[in-house]
């Protein structure tokens, strides 16, 4: 999508510190760590959000989900959190899809 700033990543016209990429996810640096640890994980295919999620693209949430256990093995994270905001009132503010892996301190409960 021409006006998406993570599919501009992708396409690497905006540049991102790559963590690790396959066929069809990415994982970068997030711009403004919120943890020690901060990697976001997207499909390269835009996705809004989780609700756009169903019978057909619902695969790539397994292969984000692969991608964020090889990175946290790599970085040898003994706990960390994964966290997909839906929506203006989840917290989301980039309108693709992606996973936050936050990790490297220990993270408090409930999230605000
Ligand atoms: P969310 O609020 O869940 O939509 O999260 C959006 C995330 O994208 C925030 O944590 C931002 O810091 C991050 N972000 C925004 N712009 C960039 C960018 N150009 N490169 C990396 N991360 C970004
Ligand atoms: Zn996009």
């Amino acid at each position: 999508m021409d006006d998406c700033l993570f599919c501009k990543i992708v396409k690497k016209e905006i540049p991102a510190v790559i963590v690790a990429e396959t066929e069809t996810v990415l994982a970068f640096e997030d711009i403004d760590p919120k943890a020690p640890t901060h990697v976001l994980i997207i499909p390269k295919e835009h996705i809004p959000t989780t609700a756009e999620l169903d019978h057909h693209n619902i695969d790539v949430l397994s292969q984000m989900g692969l991608l964020a256990n090889e990175i946290s093995r790599k970085k040898e994270l003994s706990g960390y959190r994964w966290v997909i905001n839906t929506g203006e009132e989840g917290g989301q503010a980039v309108y693709h899809i992606h996973l936050h892996l936050l990790g490297g301190r220990k993270m408090t409960w409930p999230p605000g």
